[in-house]
């Protein structure tokens, strides 16, 4: 397993946003992951998950104690016709692709996500009226309270609309099954490549971001609308920036500041609160030191 010490983790986010972490962990397996888990809680070191990054604000403060990057964990194989097990590192486009390939279905969706399997659960990834929910049928959880291994069915997991009950400070996803419907892989290679020509079309190209800022405060009133009526599409604070292709992504000009982030999705907040009375509460994940009045930005109102 790989450590290095006062790493940036700038370059680990698609944001590329974020200090030092005291510590940085590559593990390359399950056993490595379970064991480096348990000694930190041993030791009473702060740990934190990153998988792709892409749905992440780290503070340029820094993180305190210990990251554990899990890129590394990136096996994929087929247990039995129609059920395929991926490792929580593993790449959900690649997984899309992989799966395309073998002639398994409903992972076309994934295709433009980003992030990886861990990070995907997490957050119920989804798109193209398809997420995480639809087609898990298990993972492979670890609790750092006992240090228990158990196999959670997506029912246990209770998934919500980018949400589920697992939390990340506690809960490490090892693994992950998928149900798949068996089909000709140049039927699903050719949903693949639409759903992810459309994202050439409609995010941003060639800036740093992490997806979607906020959710969708109803099915029927997506933020991007929201934000796009109200006019947040010359909101800037120092060097990030709302996108002028999609509202509700916001965008690194180069060495923006968690500070200068946060500040702009305040300001977001604020325009649509003042032109429509809603709510809007941030989709990414936050790590690392925020203030308290920065973290008021993340509260579900
Ligand atoms: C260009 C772009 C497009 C995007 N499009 C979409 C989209 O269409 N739909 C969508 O839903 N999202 C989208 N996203 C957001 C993002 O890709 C997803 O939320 C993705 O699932 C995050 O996975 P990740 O591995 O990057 O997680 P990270 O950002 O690394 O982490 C997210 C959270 O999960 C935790 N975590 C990571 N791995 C684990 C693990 N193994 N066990 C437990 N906790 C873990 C982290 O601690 C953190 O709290 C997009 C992002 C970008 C940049």
């Amino acid at each position: 397993m790989e450590i290095s010490q006062n790493t940036s983790l700038a370059r680990y986010t698609t944001l590329k946003i974020g200090g030092d972490a005291d510590q940085l962990y590559h593990p390359h397996t399950k056993e490595e992951l379970i064991e480096l888990v348990a000694t930190l809680e041993r030791e009473n070191t702060p740990w934190h998950l990153i998988g792709g990054g892409s749905n992440l604000l780290v503070s340029s403060a820094g993180v305190k104690g210990a990251v554990i990057r899990t890129t590394h964990l990136t096996n994929i194989r087929v247990l039995s016709p129609g059920l395929l097990e991926a490792e929580a590192g593993a790449r959900l486009p690649h997984l899309a692709k992989q799966a395309a390939k073998l002639g398994l279905s409903g992972l076309e969706f994934a295709v433009g996500i980003p992030g990886t399997v861990g990070g995907g659960v997490i957050m119920n990834a989804g798109a193209h009226g398809s997420s995480m929910s639809a087609i898990l049928q298990s993972a492979l959880v670890l609790d750092s309270l006992n240090g228990q291994v158990t196999e959670m069915g997506a029912d246990q997991i209770e998934f919500e609309y980018r949400r589920c009950i697992l939390d990340p400070k506690r809960h490490c996803v090892l693994s992950a099954k998928f149900v798949l419907d068996i089909a000709e892989p140049e039927v699903i290679e050719a949903k693949t490549q639409a759903n992810e020509d459309y994202r050439w079309k409609t995010q941003p190209i060639g800036f740093a971001n992490a997806g979607s800022t906020f959710k969708n405060p109803r099915p029927d009133r997506t933020a991007g609308y929201l934000l796009d009526q109200a006019g947040v599409k010359n909101l800037r604070h120092g060097n990030a920036a709302v996108s002028a292709i999609h509202a509700n992504f916001v965008i690194n000009l180069g060495g923006a500041t968690s500070q200068e982030v946060t500040d702009l999705l305040r300001e977001m907040q604020a325009t649509v609160k003042e032109k429509f009375g809603e709510d809007l509460t941030p989709e990414w994940k936050t790590m690392g030191e925020f203030t308290s009045e920065e973290l008021k930005v993340w509260e579900k109102k």
